[in-house]
């Protein structure tokens, strides 16, 4: 299998917005709670942690927050006209972007070191051997 190469481009479901990833993510997380199972139509989203500095977005985006259980603000930046969810973060944290990278062109580098909120997990789904699962939010 080819290596990765950098820089991975992404965009939403219409090409509306673009972008592109400059640098591996510092981590990739598999998130098992119910707001994720919505937010991606599927049992689990995928969140790669990146630096705001390692990616490059083009074209227009809409915000949405909310509270996290954490009490975290969670603040959600979307597509206006396909509505394909782009990337999450906390503006007391704008260094760091949780970006939904299911959009990138290669998205080996999504391959999650953790799962999170498996006690929300759908019951079908079986954490492969040796990775790392948490109860809720580590
Ligand atoms: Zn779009
Ligand atoms: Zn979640």
């Amino acid at each position: 299998m080819a290596d990765i190469q950098y820089p991975i481009s992404g965009s939403c479901q219409c090409g509306n917005v673009r972008y592109e990833l400059l640098s591996p993510p510092k981590k990739v997380l598999a998130c098992h709670c119910k707001e994720c199972q919505k937010l991606s139509t599927s049992a689990f989203s995928l969140t790669a942690f990146v630096s705001a500095d390692s990616v490059r977005f083009e074209g227009e985006l809409l915000q949405w927050n909310r509270m996290a259980e954490s009490g975290n603000k969670s603040y959600a930046k979307f597509c206006p006209r396909c509505g394909n969810r782009i990337y999450h973060f906390n503006p007391d944290q704008p260094d760091e972007l949780k970006l939904k990278a299911a959009n990138l062109s290669d998205t080996r580098v999504l391959q999650p070191q953790a799962h999170i909120w498996v006690s929300q997990k759908q019951d079908w789904f079986q954490i492969p051997e040796g990775v790392a699962q948490f109860d809720k939010q580590p």
